[in-house]
């Protein structure tokens, strides 16, 4: 029997969200009024539409089904969306 292949992650050496943005990317601890979240996911969502590796994100995101943060420029709740409207591989 073989493993299964890990997920290529290569990718993550350019992605623009290394580093001092990351706090944009997930919830904080604390609570998070709607508004503070939406303000938070626009700014982070800027920087994804300039990564150069936002496709690979997000692919990489939607193959793990990461459940939480911006991946690819979308959220967790757009990620299910978009996951929910492809046809089932099974
Ligand atoms: S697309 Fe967004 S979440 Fe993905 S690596 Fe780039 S900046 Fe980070």
């Amino acid at each position: 029997m073989s493993t299964p292949a890990l997920p290529d992650r290569s990718w993550q050496a350019d992605a623009l969200c290394r580093g001092n943005h990351s706090h944009l990317f997930f919830p904080p601890s604390t609570v998070e009024r709607k508004e503070e979240r939406e303000r938070r996911e626009l700014k982070a969502k800027a920087i994804c539409s300039v990564c150069p590796v936002k496709e690979p994100c997000l692919d990489y995101a939607l193959m793990i089904r990461e459940p939480y943060g911006i991946w690819g420029g979308l959220t967790e709740a757009e990620r299910r969306q978009h996951l929910a409207r492809q046809p089932s591989s099974f």
